[in-house]
């Protein structure tokens, strides 16, 4: 098994992977290798020392479910894949989470800049080294991972890269039947989606993830139309598997670890809302494994966030407090539009249980909330909502001009469909479509993220332990990304037409 490049390093904490999987080749392609996305170790035989948590999550289950056992399996990293293909290999499994460079996130920044995204060139140049492996030695290769949508709606790309079968979904649920059949050499269709998230079939990991990625819950239900989240209702982890998967990590030196849910204050929570009292027992039994420096927290729901009372949310923050001082502990929320009507159009769960009509001020609330009791807001703001009209725009550059007084960070993102009608339709927002209005929009959030993004990216480097010349050269190099963008800004602003003047 094997997962693309980006995925396939050692990442100190999240951040540093998020802005690894964004880069295109623009940046230099040692850099990326040595210093943005230095490659994983691997032992004698070319086991990766870490492995993305699906990768990981396959791998117990096939040891549960599959008849295989630890010997017959493989993770290995792109470096150390050539010298293993050989007539012994049956099947490649192959992850990405943007295989063909299609997410959301990342189509976003690689408007700006010349070049193809890693996640993209790296997967290709990784399956030029299968594909003739694959027509020498006969094994089969299956795809899957968080990016599997990109190869359904792309059959011909992902055949001609050297594709037999795509997995779409937790593994869990068909996989090992699947990897059975497989193996056994009987015919397989050329796409299986998993049925549901799979909770109750989990099994614990057998070895650290990258990043120390510990799942919390899966999916999500709020039924955003731009997210593969989207109509799997959520379910939690029973709180012994985390803490194995927790000891597992840490155990092997991963002392720097990220709660992997899509809105980490809902777990143990029914529908919408949350469980404080789950969470609470949760967290204090996590506690109890003894050497975590940091715990990095990811996504959480504004709507959720709202219904904890500030006590509960210091409570909440003082259990996240572990070896290392943290202080920028931040959690990534999406406001996409002030409109919330817009929102709740798109994304038909994202605010309830509370009303569209309230949304600007459930965020601004959120936000002082989430300060006052001491973590760091990420926001993020979608460009060309289906729907959105000059006037939801200038309602969201008002929000954002509020948010900037605070101590938050806004990351634009264009609205990339993940539906297959929409893209047909090219429902895609794009630098060409881009408004003046827009650029204010992308640029005021943008030079608000040049204050704080780098410490907080200092900081959390910091509670990681990631070494002081590493962080120095990472700021120095940010320095000059911060020109850059700016030098874009300015360039797309002379190319946008300026709106009619109207008497
Ligand atoms: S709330 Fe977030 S994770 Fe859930 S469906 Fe919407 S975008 Fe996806």
């Amino acid at each position: 098994m094997v997962a693309d490049r980006t995925l396939s390093a050692r990442y100190k904490m999240l951040f540093e992977g998020i802005f690894a999987t964004m880069q295109t080749t623009h940046v230099p392609e040692f850099v990326m290798r040595h210093l943005m996305s230095p490659a994983e170790r691997t032992d004698s035989q070319g086991r990766a020392f870490t492995a993305p948590l699906g990768l990981r999550r396959i791998e117990s289950a096939l040891l549960a479910e599959g008849g295989l056992t630890a010997s017959d399996i493989i993770c290995t990293t792109p470096e150390s894949l050539p010298r293993m293909l050989g007539d012994w290999v049956k099947l490649v499994i192959v992850s990405s989470s943007d295989p063909l460079g299609q997410g959301m996130s990342n189509t976003t920044t690689d408007k700006f800049w010349k070049g193809e995204l890693y996640t993209r060139y790296w997967m290709n140049t990784m399956m030029e080294v299968i594909r003739p492996a694959k027509q020498k030695y006969g094994f089969k290769v299956l795809g899957g991972g968080a990016g599997a949508w990109q190869w359904v709606y792309n059959p011909k790309q992902a055949r001609g890269q050297g594709f037999d079968a795509i997995y779409e979904g937790y593994f869990e649920d068909q996989g090992p039947e699947l990897v059975k059949d497989i193996l056994a050499g009987r015919e397989t269709p050329w796409h299986v989606q998993a049925q549901n998230i799979g909770v109750d079939g989990i099994h614990p990991i057998k070895h650290p993830s990258l990043l120390g990625i510990i799942e919390l819950s899966r999916g999500c239900g709020k039924g955003c139309r731009f997210c593969t989240m989207a109509s799997k209702k959520m379910g939690h982890l029973p709180v012994d598997t985390i803490v194995s998967d927790l000891e597992v990590n840490v155990g092997a030196g991963i002392t720097s670890v990220v709660s992997g849910s899509e809105d980490f204050f809902r777990y143990g929570g029914t529908g919408v809302k949350p469980d404080f009292d789950k969470l609470y027992k949760l967290l204090t039994a996590m506690r109890r494994v003894k050497g975590l420096r940091f715990m990095q927290i990811d996504h959480g729901n504004i709507a959720s966030i709202a219904q904890l009372t500030d006590d509960e949310l210091f409570e909440i923050r003082k259990l996240l407090t572990w070896q290392a001082r943290c202080d920028y502990l931040w959690v990534n929320m999406g406001i996409e539009s002030a409109n919330g009507h817009l929102v709740q159009a798109s994304s038909p769960g994202k605010i309830a249980p509370f009303s569209p009509d309230d949304w600007e001020d459930i965020v601004l609330e959120v936000t002082d909330k989430m300060i006052r009791t001491g973590f760091f807001p990420v926001f993020s703001v979608i460009l060309g909502l289906p729907g959105e009209t000059p006037a939801d725009v200038q309602k969201t550059i008002n929000l954002v001009r509020k948010l900037i007084t605070k101590r938050a960070v806004i990351f634009p993102i264009f609205y990339e469909p993940v539906r297959e009608d929409e893209i047909t339709n090219h429902q895609r927002f794009t630098l060409e479509t881009m408004t003046l209005a827009h650029l204010d929009l992308y640029s005021m959030c943008y030079e608000q993220n040049f204050k704080l993004v780098p410490r907080m990216f200092w900081d959390n480097q910091r509670a990681a332990g990631v070494p002081l010349a590493k962080r120095t050269l990472i700021r120095a190099l940010g320095k000059t990304e911060i020109h850059a963008w700016r030098s874009a800004f300015q360039k797309l602003r002379q190319q946008i037409p300026s709106p009619a003047i109207v008497d």
